[in-house]
């Protein structure tokens, strides 16, 4: 199964990332005055990601996408280049406009995720960025053309590499937005 590509960063299987990871400096793909972000300490919820909307590298069926805290993230150079990929779009990709790598993509809407940045840990000029721990929107592949029938390979090559498979987000996750939603219908007391 070592065969079925996902994603760069961890075909070759998951690296554990080091405890003690502080942040540091993602770069974007240009040669040429690189967008540079300074970020503030760790990254959580790192995961590898199905849907069509994340960035990922060339050939990749999957982005390797994270979050931290919008007041982590610091454009140190070249903040010029970027632009919003869709400002209709929950996550506002910030991208730069003459690589296309999305940088950080900040959630300023009322939602559960308010506050937070989405962010790819592979642009890391640092090693050591916590690794992925699940797999999240892996039917979305086969809306970028993936084959359905490829899809039982997917799933089992996820596993192989100790990423648990979900069609939506993992259930922290899906239970944390659940709860908010209820908090705020009045199902829920504080
Ligand atoms: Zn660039
Ligand atoms: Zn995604």
């Amino acid at each position: 199964m070592g065969n079925v590509m996902l994603h760069p960063s961890i075909d070759g299987g998951v690296k554990k990332g080091a405890s003690g990871f502080a942040g540091g400096t993602l770069v974007c793909n240009c040669a040429d005055r690189p967008v540079r972000l300074k970020i503030k300490g760790s990254v959580a919820h790192n995961h590898a990601c199905g849907c069509t909307k994340c960035w990922k590298p060339a050939g990749a069926k999957f982005s390797v996408v994270a979050v931290t805290g919008t007041e982590n993230v610091t454009v140190e150079a070249n903040g010029d280049k970027l632009a919003v990929v869709d400002p209709a779009a929950l996550i506002q990709r910030h991208a730069c406009k003459a690589c296309g790598v999305h940088m950080y993509g900040p959630v300023e809407r009322d939602h559960p995720f308010k506050g937070l940045s989405f962010v790819h840990p592979e642009r890391f000029e640092e090693e050591g960025w916590a690794e992925p721990g699940f797999a999240a929107f892996v039917s979305s592949i086969i809306e970028a053309g993936v084959m359905p029938s490829e899809m039982d390979g997917v799933r089992a090559r996820l596993k192989e590499i100790g990423l648990e498979p979900y069609d939506c987000l993992n259930p922290a996750l899906m239970d944390y937005i659940a709860t908010w939603t209820a908090k705020k219908s009045g199902a829920l007391k504080d």
